[in-house]
């Protein structure tokens, strides 16, 4: 099972939560917002995304299943 990661950048505030969870993965860009470097994680690498998407306070996280 592999999985695909997205921020919202219009709900993203560049609080640097995800990026202190995962920091291979979320990294803050120029503008100051959270992007995804490898939208595509493996099921080992869903957990620590998964709780940075639990703990982001905007929600702006998403992890969805691909078929
Ligand atoms: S935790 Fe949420 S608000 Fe903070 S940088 Fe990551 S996506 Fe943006």
């Amino acid at each position: 099972m592999k999985y695909t990661v997205g921020i919202d950048p219009g709900k993203c505030m560049g609080e640097s939560i995800c990026t202190a969870i995962v920091p291979d993965n979320f990294v803050i860009s120029g503008s100051g917002k959270a992007v995804v470097n490898r939208r595509t994680i493996t099921k080992e690498e869903y957990a620590p995304h998964a709780e940075a998407a639990r703990l982001c306070p905007y929600h702006a996280i998403t992890i969805e299943a691909q078929e």
